[in-house]
């Protein structure tokens, strides 16, 4: 069977699907849940276009690289301790939607599978807010954002690097009415485990809502959350497998370890994600406890939008030497684990108590102590050079 890409280099991105004159490509979950293109060939014409969309066939297509790096959050409390990092996705959205235009988004369908949508009014893009730690299906979603380009409305496309990369192929041209945006991506889990561990955990797992990835109680804390009828379902009270996993980068889709968007050089007119570190190397004297983003300006086009909305902001310039510092999205991907390649078998097969242990991820206390004692002298010399830092900075106030 013709084959796009090879397999360990698709990024299930759903460009070829979207271009297909025949529609005779179609997404099925493969063992380890990701979804992969099947081509009918019974239909196929040989056209070659879903091969020249493939954003895994040629180099990234670079949009520039980031003029102006700032602190953002939305100055708006309910948006920013609504969302994941500082509630700038909403702030962007909703100065779309004020012209009259409409945005892209992410929502969990009935089988808790993450989809793609368009929005035009305010509560669709709430629906849509908090970062979903799991692949999301493209579906037609380029396809009718050029309808919506063509009939000459603003649109915003906002998601992850290499989605953004396809939409930009699959159009073939710039659209002055079109800006982008994309997150710092650390990589994606299968949506078939996803579905995996919420079944596990909640057996009515298709009547699950309001499911969230970070605790809105407080910026940086990861544990997944959802309603069910009988009440909420909280990762925290069982083993966290999920979302350790996930952090440890142990599940993301094979194509993520050598992800060409890892880098300073962006593909959307702006970037955003959580800043990390934000302050431990330079002096910050703002609380960034609801939520803090960092915000890549990489386009005029980017700046643009900026400017609409800096009224809503809270907006300070930092350096990208320091949003760099502890977002290794901005120079490298995650590296991969040497138990990745058994992981998601054995995560089909083993015990939860298992998995965890095979894997490493429920320290025992002889462990940490022993890590302790190892790692003593390296963290000895970062407390005496961050008590340093603060007392120059503290020196350094107006
Ligand atoms: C899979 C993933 C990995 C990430 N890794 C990092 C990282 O390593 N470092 C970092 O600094 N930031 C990372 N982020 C970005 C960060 O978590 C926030 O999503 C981002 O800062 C936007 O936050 P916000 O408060 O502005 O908006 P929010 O209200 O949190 O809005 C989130 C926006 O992201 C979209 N979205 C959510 N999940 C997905 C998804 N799976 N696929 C496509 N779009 C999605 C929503 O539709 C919405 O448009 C990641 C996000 C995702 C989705
Ligand atoms: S070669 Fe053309 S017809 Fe065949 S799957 Fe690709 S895009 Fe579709
Ligand atoms: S276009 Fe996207 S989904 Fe299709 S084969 Fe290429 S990377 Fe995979
Ligand atoms: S790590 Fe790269 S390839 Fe993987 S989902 Fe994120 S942007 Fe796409």
């Amino acid at each position: 069977m013709m084959e796009i890409t090879p397999r360990d280099q698709c990024c299930g991105c759903e460009a070829c699907a979207n271009i297909c004159p025949k529609n005779c490509i179609s997404f099925k979950m493969d063992a380890e849940g990701f979804f992969m293109p099947e081509i009918d060939p019974a239909m196929c014409v040989n056209c070659g276009l879903c091969k020249k969309v493939c954003p895994a066939n040629s180099s990234a297509r670079y949009n520039g690289k980031s003029n102006s790096v700032y602190a953002a959050w939305a100055l708006d409390d309910k948006i920013r301790t609504s969302s994941s990092s500082g509630g700038l996705y909403s702030v962007f959205a909703q100065d779309i939607l004020d012209r009259g235009g409409i945005v892209n988004g992410t929502v969990f369908n009935g089988e808790q599978i993450l989809i793609h949508d368009l929005f035009e009014t305010p509560e669709g893009v709430a629906s849509c807010r908090g970062s979903k730690y799991v692949q999301s299906r493209a579906g037609m979603i380029y396809r009718e954002t050029k309808k919506h380009l063509d009939a000459g409305r603003q649109v915003l496309f906002l998601s992850t690097p290499c989605q953004v990369d396809a939409l930009y192929r699959f159009l073939g041209k710039d659209y002055e009415n079109l800006t982008t945006c994309d997150l710092l991506c650390h990589g994606t889990p299968s949506p078939g485990f996803f579905q995996q561990i919420l079944s596990r955990t909640a057996p009515d797992h298709g009547k699950l809502h309001n499911i969230t990835f970070r605790d809105v109680t407080g910026w940086g804390v990861y544990a997944i959350k959802a309603q069910s009828p009988s009440g909420e379902i909280n990762e925290t009270s069982i083993d966290r497998i999920y979302t350790k996993t996930f952090l440890a980068g142990l599940t993301l889709r094979k194509n993520c370890y050598a992800c060409p968007y890892a880098t300073g050089r962006r593909v959307a007119d702006l970037t955003i994600g959580d800043f990390w570190g934000l302050g431990r190397y330079r002096h910050f004297r703002h609380d960034t406890s609801k939520g803090v983003s960092v915000v890549l300006v990489n386009s005029a086009k980017g700046q643009a939008l900026l400017d609409r909305v800096k009224d809503r902001l809270f907006l300070e310039k930092r350096a990208f030497s320091e949003a760099r510092r502890e977002n290794h999205q901005l120079y490298r991907p995650v590296s991969k684990p040497s138990g990745r390649e058994t992981f998601y078998q054995d995560a089909a097969e083993l015990p939860p108590e298992d998995l965890l242990r095979k894997y490493k991820l429920n320290p025992t206390k002889t462990g940490t102590l022993f890590r302790k004692i190892l790692t003593f002298p390296f963290r000895a010399v970062r407390k005496i050079f961050r008590v340093t830092v603060k007392a120059l900075n503290l020196m350094d106030r107006p």
